[in-house]
């Protein structure tokens, strides 16, 4: 989305005038259109109704802090290029960015006050990437867009019985060759009107209304339906021999919520499919947020440790973001950290993310875990991944979560390195 410089519009929220009118200027000599207020309330308005193709936002201001303007911002599902600007120290500016892009916001910059004219105008005047939200919002292979609206517990319950649940496929593969290493199962809803829904809206509901289960276990079961010819031609021309390490299959990651860690039925229902299918233990993966493994640590812990005897491999998914990602790991017979793509997203921009994404990498050697990095966006990052040795990564720079057969055919096409 690049929009010609005539047609950059930069609207400007900040409480000190001085800054205002200096962007203002700055932007206006760069050849914008702009608009300034101090007003959030102003503000909002002339998103809806200036359309402004660049924001300038402050991060502290009096009447609403920056962090709730992102998450305003977030809920309209504003596209604009977003530059983040404060003098709060560049540790909080850099979290306020990782903030905004984990809410699905295009941020093209975060800038410490004070900062030169020449450092904002290369920014307003930048090649402009489409919002890091590009999968988050719904716009899959498929191109459809989901409006927010209510969803209720009833509908979902219909939408799991009637098949319109179903799994997507994003593909793992190998950090330092590119081979690959398997798929990750995200769910998505077929909306009738509202087009493809994302499992941020519907997960939530689907674990306070009782239904995570019957989901979960629907979306499995069509998961290794689709898994299990690729898993066992494993010679051939088929997709099968496209597997990653020699040695090491592929692998089918599936999300688990908490409340599933409850039910040990569930997994033996798995087990059984699995064994029904032919597909070993050792190629399903088990995705788990620590928080997950909090609710009943007692139960988890057995639950966990009899999955890994059997063989099932278990992930520690958005490692780094709970408070207590550390204790679960040592904790719990995991075999997989997942660096949380908060910190991958903004590798680039932020010594920050790199010190802990790093640090993730390191952590994941030496405990002997499978390191996966989320979030690859572009190929800066992945040859920074590279460099620090990282296992496998998994993100838009390699292919986005598809639907089975556009998956097979993205195997069938892709040219393997081994
Ligand atoms: P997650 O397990 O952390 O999955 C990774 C999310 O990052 C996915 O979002 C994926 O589409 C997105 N992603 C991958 N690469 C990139 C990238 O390069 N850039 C950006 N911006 N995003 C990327 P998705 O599919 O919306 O899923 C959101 C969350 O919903 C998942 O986060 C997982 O926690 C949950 N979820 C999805 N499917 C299921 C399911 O079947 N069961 C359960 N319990 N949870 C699920
Ligand atoms: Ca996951
Ligand atoms: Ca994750």
């Amino acid at each position: 989305m690049t929009s010609s410089v005539s047609r950059r519009r930069l609207l400007i929220l900040d409480d000190d005038s001085l800054i205002g009118q200096t962007i203002t200027a700055i932007a206006a000599l760069a050849g914008l259109e702009t608009c300034y207020t101090q007003n959030p309330e102003e503000f909002f308005r002339a998103v809806e109704e200036w359309r402004p193709t660049h924001i300038a936002l402050d991060l502290v201001m009096p009447k609403m802090d920056g962090v709730q303007v992102i998450q305003r911002l977030a809920l309209r599902g504003c596209e604009a290029a977003i530059i983040i600007t404060s003098g709060v120290g560049t540790r909080v500016l850099d979290a306020a960015g990782r903030l905004a892009a984990e809410h699905g916001l295009n941020i093209i910059g975060v800038l410490a006050k004070p900062f030169t004219p020449a450092r904002l105008r290369q920014l307003l005047l930048s090649e402009v990437p489409g919002p890091s939200s590009f999968g988050e919002r719904g716009v899959s292979q498929e191109g459809a867009l989901a409006p927010a609206a209510t969803l209720s517990a009833e509908e979902l319950r219909r939408a799991i019985l009637s098949g319109a649940i179903v799994p997507y496929f994003q593909p793992k593969v190998v950090c330092a060759t590119g081979a690959l290493a398997g798929f990750e199962v995200l769910a998505r809803w077929g909306h009738p009107t509202q087009g493809l829904i994302l499992p941020t809206r519907f997960i939530p509901l689907a674990e306070v209304s009782g239904l995570i289960d019957d989901l979960t276990l629907y979306v499995t079961d069509q998961a290794l339906r689709w898994f299990a010819p690729l898993c066992t031609s494993g010679n051939g021309a088929g997709p099968g021999k496209l597997s990653a390490t020699p040695g090491v299959g592929m692998q089918l990651a599936m999300n688990i919520s908490a409340r599933t860690l409850s039910n040990t039925a569930l997994f033996d229902e798995i087990r059984e499919r699995c064994s029904q299918l032919g597909i070993a233990a050792e190629r399903l993966s088990f995705e788990l947020t620590e928080s997950s493994a909090m609710d009943d640590p007692i139960a988890s812990l057995d639950l966990l440790t009899r999955l890994r005897m059997q063989g099932f491999h278990l992930a520690l998914d958005d490692f780094g973001t709970g408070f207590s990602s550390m204790l679960q790991l040592v904790r719990l017979p995991f075999s997989e950290i997942k660096i949380d793509k908060s910190f991958v997203m903004t590798a680039m921009q932020s010594q920050e993310s790199r010190t802990v994404t790093r640090f993730i990498v390191d952590l994941g050697r030496s405990l002997g875990l499978r390191c996966t990095a989320e979030g690859v966006e572009d190929v800066q990052v992945l040859a920074y991944l590279q460099s620090i040795g990282c296992d496998l990564v998994q993100g838009h720079a390699i292919a986005q979560p598809m639907p089975g057969d556009v998956a097979v055919r993205w195997m069938q096409q892709r040219v393997w390195v081994r």
